[in-house]
């Protein structure tokens, strides 16, 4: 899966591409971060985007261009990656496009977390406020002057990528001030109206997994009767429903008995040891008195 995540800074691009991450075992391509380890490692390129992120400006649309198209093609991002803060112009867009092509590999979804900007101040305070008391050394951009000016260059750069994607019929937009899950949610549901993830990426554990799956699988078998199920809807759902609970209710079975099982044995090998053990202690014990 290849997402765009698009939103001003602020908007929680960061946070969610963490949580997108560890849900689907893709990587996150942070042009910011990329740049920032740049900066802290005294590069070629680190050196030319020092003066300009410190101000809030854009780094320029090759350099950032070439960072990104370079770890495309490391072996960690084949399975997917997450693009946060890249695009950030129509130039880059369209030099992805063409990198993309190139590389035959497909955009699934650009994704724009719509925030309401007067809320993007105090959520970058509070972010600041955060790293601070976690003793984190806070980003020299994150100030609310340089904010402004980052607000600024988003407006008049990124914001016609909205524009671009949703004429190429890519763009899904999503209420980015929702709390941080629903946001996850809503990215979650929106993929997979895409048809970018596979339903069985719902983090289930495998317990749970196995009745649901149990149940499915007598719905299905329930259904597959239409004529029946036509000339008596009533009790064909009833039949439906009392496979699918009877279903759920074995798979509760089988497991609560696996459980006592394994308790059991547990306790039997527990018995036999102490058993063993215990007199021939005790015997040595009285031996020697
Ligand atoms: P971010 O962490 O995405 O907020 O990026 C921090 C800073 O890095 C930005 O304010 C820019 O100066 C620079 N930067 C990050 N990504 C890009 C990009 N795609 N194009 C140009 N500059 C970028």
């Amino acid at each position: 899966m290849r997402i765009i995540l698009l939103g001003p800074p602020g908007s929680g691009k960061g946070t969610q591409a963490q949580l997108l991450v560890q849900r689907y075992g893709i990587v996150q391509l942070s042009t910011g971060e990329m740049l920032r380890a740049a900066v802290a490692a005294g590069t070629p390129v680190g050196l030319k985007a020092k003066e300009i992120m410190a101000g809030g400006g854009l780094v320029p649309d090759d350099v950032v261009v070439g960072i990104i198209s370079d770890r495309i093609d490391q072996p960690d991002a084949r399975n997917g990656f997450i693009l946060d803060g890249f695009p950030r112009t129509v130039g880059q867009a369209e030099a992805l496009d063409e990198l993309l092509k190139h590389k035959h590999l497909k955009l699934d979804a650009v994704i724009e977390l719509r925030v309401n900007e007067s809320a993007l101040l105090s959520r970058v305070e509070t972010r600041v406020a955060q790293m601070r008391e976690r003793g984190e050394e806070v980003r020299v951009d994150d100030t609310p002057e340089v904010l402004t000016k980052r607000l600024a260059s988003y407006r008049s750069q990124t914001e016609p990528l909205i524009h671009y994607y949703s004429e190429r019929r890519k763009l899904s937009t999503i209420d980015g001030m929702m709390a941080i899950d629903e946001v996850t949610r809503a990215i979650h549901r929106q993929l997979l109206a895409l048809g970018a993830v596979e339903p069985k990426t719902h983090a289930r554990s495998a317990a749970k997994a196995a009745p649901a799956k149990k149940a499915k699988a007598a719905k299905k078998k329930a259904a597959k009767k239409p004529a029946k199920a036509a000339k008596r809807p009533s009790k064909s759902t009833k039949t439906a429903k009392k496979a699918a609970k009877q279903a759920v209710k074995g798979a509760k079975k089988a497991v609560k008995k696996t459980v006592k099982k394994a308790a059991k044995k547990t306790a039997k090998t527990a018995v036999k040891k102490a058993s063993k053990k215990g007199p021939k202690k005790v015997t040595k014990k009285r031996a020697k008195r």
